[in-house]
């Protein structure tokens, strides 16, 4: 509330922004720690706290920081071993990152509809899909609610352990049947930019099954270097580990994740009380009791012939602002 108000004072104006990023004190004395200690780069103190604290949220895996979660997902994809003439299978409806990173490796995006109840990937429309050259799946939690990582995962088992990339970009603190989401993929990839649950100004995660994974992407994530005095690379790598500042932030933010999915929930009952008596619109809620949201948004479909329509909404939400 206190954010919102500064932003208004801000006399930067327009739109309600969905989040105002909140830099709770904690965070103040950490990222002047982090400048004032002698490692800024990725490899200090506090990206390896701040990793470990991630590993905590999700209640487990071994976790890279990366400078964004689009870097997290082409990580996911070289450690997939994505290139030309590869296929994966995307949901239709979401945002552009995953379709994005696999097109630098060369791979193609296959495209599968999507859910009405929760805007997620339809699983048993994948199956159709599936052909010799899918070489993995990227199922996408948008706006907090799981996707059905077991029946996505089993489909994966079944055709020849296609290995299957969490976008939990939007889902830190949700939950699947008691299951913190970030753990469900082979890779899971979490975001940490300014507009989500909890931010480090900007950045992202990789979560792992294993250490070796978490080693062999540390490897490209610091340009590929060998094991030898002088600077030598045999393999293309990239530099794509979150700063030590960056996990300054981050480390003070991931203290609050539980009480910002708090008001996320709070905030998704509010607009479900404005609604309740206007037929035709409806404000998203879980699907079912498998699913816990963090709510990050909070979304609504309104149904032609509803009293309300989209644009009297967003004209009676400007004037009011
Ligand atoms: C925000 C987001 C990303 C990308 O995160 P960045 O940290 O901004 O790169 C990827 N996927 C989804 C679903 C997102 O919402």
């Amino acid at each position: 509330r206190r954010s919102l108000r500064d932003w208004k004072n801000s006399g930067v104006g327009g739109l309600i922004p969905f989040n105002v990023p909140y830099v709770p004190e904690i965070s103040k004395r950490y990222i002047l720690e982090a400048i004032e200690s002698s490692h800024q780069q990725g490899d200090g103190p506090f990206t390896a706290r701040a990793s470990k604290l991630v590993a905590d949220l999700v209640g487990g895996g071994h976790v890279l920081l990366t400078p964004s979660c689009t870097h997290a997902l082409e990580m996911a994809s070289m450690l997939a071993n994505l290139g030309p003439g590869d296929e994966v299978i995307l949901p239709s409806y979401t945002f552009t990152s995953a379709a994005t990173a696999i097109t630098k490796f060369g791979a193609s995006p296959v495209f599968v509809d999507i859910e009405p109840d929760t805007l997620n990937i339809n699983a048993d429309l994948i199956k159709s899909k599936i052909t010799k050259n899918t070489k993995a799946i990227i199922p996408v939690s948008l706006y907090g609610q799981t996707a059905d990582m077991d029946k996505i995962n089993s489909i994966a088992k079944e055709y020849g352990n296609i290995p299957v990339i969490e976008d939990a970009a939007e889902a830190l603190g949700s939950s699947y049947k008691c299951k913190k989401c970030g753990t469900f993929g082979d890779y899971s990839i979490l975001s940490f930019n300014g507009n989500k649950i909890i931010t480090t100004s900007g950045g992202g995660a990789l979560v792992c099954n294993t250490e070796e994974q978490k080693k062999e992407t540390i490897f490209y994530a610091t340009q590929a270097r060998d094991n030898a005095p002088h600077y030598q690379h045999s393999k293309v790598g990239y530099n794509y580990r979150m700063s030590n500042i960056s996990a300054g932030i981050g480390r003070g933010q991931m203290e609050v994740l539980d009480k910002h999915v708090g008001l996320r929930q709070k905030m998704n009952l509010f607009y479900k009380n404005i609604f309740k008596d206007i037929s035709g619109v409806k404000v998203f809620q879980e699907s079912n009791d498998d699913r816990v949201s963090n709510h990050w948004l909070s979304c609504i479909t309104i149904e032609e012939g509803s009293k309300i329509t989209k644009q009297n909404l967003q004209k009676r939400m400007i004037l009011k602002n």
